[in-house]
């Protein structure tokens, strides 16, 4: 994997992004002989670590953005992105983490592609384990995303990315004028529901139980849509087509019933049953909210614990876009070369 190497002496200076320091030098660095301190680490490499390590890295932090063994985060399994600003023609989900990558590892960041197994947060230097290998530095952001929930079908795999999705705001747009499958019982499905009715001639929308999830007001809506069908106690047991979603077969949940399975036709399946915050590797280090993501301590990115930032879903379950996960990104970035420069100035 090309790589860059890392700049001797740390500038600390604050870079607001006026003029680009000059890039350094490709020099190729494998995983396994990547360095292992840094003044900053980086977990995950989706658009928030991956921005948050070009801020760094121009800043001359040169930090190691250790990134998962499946690097990129869920952009890798969005085909087209139109809405991310910059791309007028659109761009596939994996290029554009291609080229925020590279983007990183001009500046000199550091990328480790495997997985972080755990970490101890409780004293500096902060202390993070991946295959086998000690990394320290003395700031950390965690950028470890989110992963949505899918139902587990064999089809519902193969057909991921040929009209099975689990983000109606990435997708819908491809949908237009088609009749369209959301399953799930919750906010972001009744959502998903609403916003597809922009594109769907009709979105029927099957949840296996009698009743909702989601809040009232969402409920509401939903049930008042002419676009909207609903198909209370059911689930999708089956994902139908070869090279395209064509229907789904959906078994009536209702105890009791013996009923075959019914056959509803659909150019899309919209899954949203949740999202997961990547949360596991900190072993309870870092403090969850009821969903179980990270929570911030005020209104930067800091953390309850000094030197640990947060950016992108693995704290936002409201916006879960790429771009407020660069944002995020770029604001961990800022806020962790502030708190380092505030640390060397004190001389602690
Ligand atoms: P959620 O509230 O946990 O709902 C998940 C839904 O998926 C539930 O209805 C659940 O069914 C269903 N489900 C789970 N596993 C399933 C499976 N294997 N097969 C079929 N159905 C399955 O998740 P969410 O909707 O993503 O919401 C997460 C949090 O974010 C919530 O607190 C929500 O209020 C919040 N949120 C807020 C907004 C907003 O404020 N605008 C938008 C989106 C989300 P059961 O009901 O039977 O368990």
């Amino acid at each position: 994997m090309a790589n860059t190497e890392t700049p001797k002496g740390f500038g600390l200076a604050i870079d607001f992004g006026a003029v680009a320091p000059a890039p350094v030098p490709a020099v190729a660095t494998t995983t396994s002989t990547a360095p292992t301190e840094a003044k900053l680490l980086i977990l995950g490499s989706g658009p928030a670590g991956l921005t948050a390590a070009i801020y760094a890295a121009r800043a001359g932090l040169a930090p190691i953005v250790i990134g998962g063994y499946a690097p990129g985060g869920q952009l890798m399994l969005t085909s087209e992105v139109e809405n991310f600003p910059g791309f007028p023609d659109g761009i596939d989900g994996p290029e554009l983490m291609a080229k925020m990558r590279a983007q990183a590892e001009r500046f000199g960041s550091i990328m480790v592609d495997q997985d972080v197994d755990r970490v101890d947060l409780s004293a500096q230097p902060h202390r993070v384990w991946s295959a086998g290998r000690e990394f320290r530095a003395e700031a950390i952001i965690v950028a470890t995303g989110a992963s949505a929930l899918w139902l587990g079908l064999e089809s519902e795999t193969r057909l991921r990315g040929r009209g099975v999705s689990a983000c109606a705001t990435c997708d819908g747009f491809f949908f237009k004028g088609q009749e369209l499958v959301v399953v799930g019982g919750g906010d972001t499905a009744l959502e998903e529901a609403l916003f597809l009715t922009r594109f769907a001639t009709k979105v029927h929308l099957v949840h296996r139980r009698e009743t909702f999830r989601a809040s009232k007001i969402m409920i509401s809506r939903v049930e008042a849509h002419p676009l909207i069908q609903l198909h209370m106690n059911r689930e999708v047991i089956e994902v139908l087509g070869e090279k395209s979603t064509e229907a789904v077969m959906l078994r009536d949940t209702t105890p009791g019933a013996t009923g075959a399975p019914e056959r509803l036709a659909t150019g899309g399946l919209f899954v949203a049953i949740g999202h997961k915050p990547n949360t596991a590797l900190l072993g309870g280090a870092l403090p969850v909210d009821a969903a179980g993501y990270l929570q911030l301590e005020s209104d930067t990115t800091a953390s309850q614990i000094d030197g640990v930032f947060i950016a992108g879903d693995v704290h936002d379950h409201r916006y879960r876009q790429a771009v407020t996960a660069a944002g995020d990104g770029c604001r961990a970035a800022l806020d962790a070369e502030r708190w380092l420069a505030e640390r060397d100035a004190s001389g602690s």
